[in-house]
């Protein structure tokens, strides 16, 4: 099963994505999540998408769509994946259309997360992540410990009152028409309330794809 998992920044999908993976027993995989990795480790992938990924603008079509193109290519996608935040633009939405072509598969679902713009500035100004699994967390102060891995709570760069306004904004001109590019194509596309209890979202996540 592909699934498509979409919304607006701190909408949840960093979140959700490994708890549905957890339960409909499918890996991950997100483009932000690659991009830091490769920023991080100060690769080519990296040093091209960090000004991007800083300013809170998009990256390039062609190298999110190079990455789309090598990693689902990867055997452990072969039984499907959880797509989180890798379709921000029309031309994505079609060139993944074409990647999955080539294999003989297709987008599944469209899972979106719902949520107004009052309450992602709220979250985004109090998240911090993991510098070392990248896991987000709301209200946890920078120098605390990740759950799950033991390494060291951070502010992304991109999480500054000035690049979530430009995040905001990318959001609404060029990431919002892919809803509708999804839906004159065709495909399910599952709306859910995204604001509440983490697992409540999980649980209507999970019976709006019928799991
Ligand atoms: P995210 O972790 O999904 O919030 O992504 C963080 C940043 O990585 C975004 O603000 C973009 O700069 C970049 N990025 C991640 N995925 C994409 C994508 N599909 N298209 C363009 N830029 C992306």
């Amino acid at each position: 099963m592909i699934i498509v998992l979409f919304g607006k920044p701190g909408a949840g999908k960093g979140t959700q994505a490994p708890l549905l993976a957890k339960s409909l027993e499918l890996p991950t995989l997100a483009t932000g999540d690659v991009l830091r990795n490769a920023k991080r480790a100060g690769t080519k992938l990296g040093l091209e998408a960090k000004g991007f990924m800083d300013r809170g603008e998009l990256v390039p079509d062609s190298v999110i769509l190079g990455i789309i193109g090598e990693e689902l290519a990867q055997p452990q996608y072969a039984r499907g994946v959880i797509l989180d935040g890798a379709v921000h633009t029309v031309p994505q939405a079609e060139g993944l259309q074409r990647v999955l072509e080539t294999h003989g598969r297709k987008v599944d679902a469209v899972l979106a997360l719902d949520i107004d713009n009052e309450e992602i500035v709220r979250r985004l100004s109090e998240r911090t992540v993991c510098e070392n699994c990248q896991t987000p967390y709301t209200g946890r102060p920078v120098g605390s410990i990740c759950d799950k891995c033991g390494g060291k709570l951070v502010r992304r760069k991109d999480d500054d009152p000035e690049a979530i306004r430009t995040r905001l904004r990318v959001y609404d001109q060029e990431t919002a028409p892919v809803l509708d590019w999804y839906k004159g194509h065709g495909d399910k596309v599952a709306v859910i309330d995204a604001v509440g209890l983490i697992d409540d979202v999980t649980a209507r996540a999970l019976s709006a794809l019928g799991a």
